[in-house]
């Protein structure tokens, strides 16, 4: 079955409405945009709508918010709810960031209940899963992938598994400047596509697209994308830079 790559930028906190528009001004020239790669850009939440100004009138580029409250509106100081996000024109989330797990404690729990809030909102979940070096080193890869997946889709018909895109993301790739070996990300999102074989059946494991994240530069991305299981990135650092995210773009053509 073959599956659209899908390469997404995600600028964390940075990047202001400002540099948005700097960024896309650059980026949209580079080169005509290419089809054959799904591109998403997540900026923060006060740049979303500039981008969406800016990517108007154009299909090649998908917009995605960093995180989303499960809730639908009301008394959550601070949060942003998925019509919110509809109405600014996202199209995608990006939820259970390793950084939103270590640093805002979300767990698979309320990683679940977003991941449910996003499908009933029409909206693509990019969801994050990854393991420490601690755990990767203690023999708990499989254990710990696994538990992300099962705690974080329980609940997820097969039927709406292909409107979710896995980002499996090594805790310790992730802006450090290491990059798991093409063979390691293989052979992990191997065992990932298994764990939802067993979850879904066949079909869906044939169907899902699950990202490689964990700094991914322009240097390393054709031989990762080249692994029949890496169906596209999830770009931290790398993606901040129009010429070095349009270099890896290029990559997955
Ligand atoms: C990320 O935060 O999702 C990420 C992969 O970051 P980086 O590319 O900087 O490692």
């Amino acid at each position: 079955m073959s599956r659209k790559t899908v390469i997404a930028a995600n600028w964390k906190m940075n990047m202001t409405p400002s540099e948005t528009a700097s960024f896309l001004d650059s980026f949209l020239k580079i080169f005509p945009v290419p089809t054959a790669v799904e591109i998403v850009l997540a900026p923060p939440f006060i740049s979303l709508p500039k981008a969406a100004e800016l990517m108007a009138g154009q299909s090649a580029v998908g917009l995605s918010a960093q995180n989303m409250s499960h809730e639908a509106s009301g008394a959550f100081t601070g949060e942003i709810n998925a019509a919110m996000l509809k109405e600014v024109g996202c199209q995608y989330v990006i939820l259970g960031h390793s950084e939103r797990r270590s640093l805002y404690g979300e767990d698979d729990l309320v990683i679940n209940k977003k991941v449910h809030a996003t499908l009933a909102a029409g909206l693509i979940p990019i969801l994050c899963i990854g393991e420490s070096l601690e755990e990767r080193d203690g023999g708990q890869l499989e254990f710990v992938l696994s538990q992300q997946l099962e705690g974080s889709l329980a609940g997820i018909d097969a039927a709406q598994m292909p409107g979710i895109i896995i980002a499996y993301e090594p805790v310790w790739a992730i802006g450090t400047g290491r990059t798991a070996s093409p063979e390691q990300a293989q052979e992990t999102q191997c065992y990932v596509r298994s764990v939802l074989e067993r979850l879904f059946g066949a079909d869906v494991a044939a169907a899902v697209r699950i990202q490689y994240g964990g700094s991914v530069k322009p240097g390393n991305a054709a031989e990762l994308i080249s692994q029949p299981d890496i169906d596209g990135f999830l770009v931290g650092g790398a993606s901040l830079d129009p010429a070095s995210f349009a270099e890896i773009v290029k990559a997955g053509v």
